[in-house]
């Protein structure tokens, strides 16, 4: 490891550097490049993911349940780990589904959510037993049908569509009109309609957004939740037993992001839980998250393929792209592309640096991995490491387009 270089911009801790070689889990990124062959790959640090967790856990109230939400990295070995780190699951499809029951967490504590949920999703998630998460009256009407078909009492919450905004959040899910949940004011009738149905009420969900790095909007957003719920439990004619107060929290991507501060998120975090609990102490307060748990523990690894120079500026071409990691290449939810934190996984040091643009194989200008970027000199068959790539990468990309080979997917 050289002490005197500066560590590749952006680079999140947890990984290190041997040899000028980018290590990921102790292993240098070219040895995983040849233990896959030709195709780019995402590797996945395990111990990573359990640090973050265990960083979490110091600052978050220990009564509070984190679960994991298994679409942002659903690889069958990543829920398996987390579901081991965590005290649930939430998915969002009858595969999902599968793949959290496959574990063997109890169906108690895995949770059901998503809009216009299909016949064979609510048939799965009755039969499973998991908590389904009502998105609107009629799915509660479909559910309340499949317990009278199989005379059970299946478990449900209500998603509710909050009567406010999480401020500064990279991806809105809930305030003003969406497609998600119920509008937290309908929510009073559909309580009494599930009071005289065949269903096991659970609680609320509230989920306000994804990808939030202000501890401010966070408070906020945190001291409505419990607001809205405390004021929808007052006229709920079922004591509410689980609440899920969604997650949010966002991890630094791009050049000025810092990373969240948590300590103040979760010492408000604290006091609205202990206000809630003293009113309802025999509830589960749940927050789940999928980005925060293992966004930074993932890299995507592609190679060069190609070296030319366009009027002056530098293309890189490599055999990854926007078909294998969408986000990247800015059309997954960005307004503005930004560059990712990328180094050269072989070459992390040079004795010279350039600014390149890194492109994909793909027939469209949308194929961009980095844009205008300095890194040291490269070329054929060196290996482009994008970092923050464990959670909306894989499975968040259009594979297809194209039909070059698909990544591969390693847990370390
Ligand atoms: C996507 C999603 C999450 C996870 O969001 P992250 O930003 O990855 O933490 C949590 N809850 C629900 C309902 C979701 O749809």
């Amino acid at each position: 490891m050289s002490h005197e270089a500066p560590l590749p911009a952006g680079m999140p801790p947890g990984f290190d550097i041997r040899g000028n070689e980018l290590c990921v889990a102790g292993t240098p990124v070219s040895e995983l490049a040849a233990r896959v062959g030709d195709r780019p790959f995402y590797a996945y640090d395990s111990a990573l993911m359990s640090e973050r967790v265990r960083f979490l856990r110091t600052h978050l109230p220990a009564e509070i349940d984190l679960h994991y939400a298994i679409k942002a990295n659903p690889m069958p070995a990543v829920v398996q780990h987390m579901s081991g780190l965590t005290e649930g699951l939430d998915v969002a499809s009858a595969a999902e589904l599968g793949v959290a029951l496959s574990t063997g967490v109890d169906p108690l504590d895995i949770s059901f959510a998503g809009p216009g949920k299909s016949a064979r999703d609510l048939e799965d998630a009755v039969s499973a037993g998991v908590i389904i998460i009502l998105e609107s009256f009629n799915e509660m009407e479909r559910v309340a049908a499949l317990a009278a078909k199989h005379h059970c009492q299946p478990p449900v919450a209500v998603r509710v569509n909050p009567d406010f905004e999480l401020k500064s959040s990279g991806m809105k899910m809930g305030g003003g009109p969406r497609p998600f949940g119920v509008d937290a004011e309908d929510v009073p009738e559909l309580l009494q309609r599930i009071a005289r149905e065949p269903l096991r009420f659970m609680g609320l969900h509230i989920f306000t957004g994804s990808q939030n790095l202000r501890h401010e909007a966070l408070i906020e957003a945190h001291d409505q939740t419990f607001a809205l719920a405390q004021r929808l439990a007052a006229e709920s004619p079922m004591p509410i037993q689980w609440l899920n107060i969604g997650g949010g929290l966002g991890i630094p991507y791009f050049p000025g992001d810092q990373p969240l501060a948590l300590e103040p998120v979760c010492d408000n975090l604290r006091q609205r839980f202990s206000a809630w609990q003293a009113a309802h102490p025999d509830c589960t307060v749940v927050m789940e998250l999928g980005r925060y748990l293992v966004a930074e523990a993932g890299v995507y690894v592609c190679r060069v393929s190609d070296r030319k120079t366009s009027r002056g500026q530098v293309y890189l071409i490599t055999n990854g792209g926007l078909h294998h990691h969408l986000a990247l290449s800015g059309n997954f939810g960005q307004v503005i592309r930004k560059n990712y934190p990328v180094c050269i996984g072989n070459r992390v040091h040079g004795d010279t640096e350039e600014v390149v643009n890194i492109v994909g194989p793909l027939c469209t200008p949308l194929d961009i991995l980095g844009q205008r970027m300095s890194l040291p000199v490269a070329g054929i068959d060196d290996l482009i490491v994008v970092f923050q790539s464990g959670a909306y990468g894989f499975t968040a990309s259009p594979h297809l387009f194209l039909s070059h080979p698909a990544p591969e997917e390693l847990l370390l």
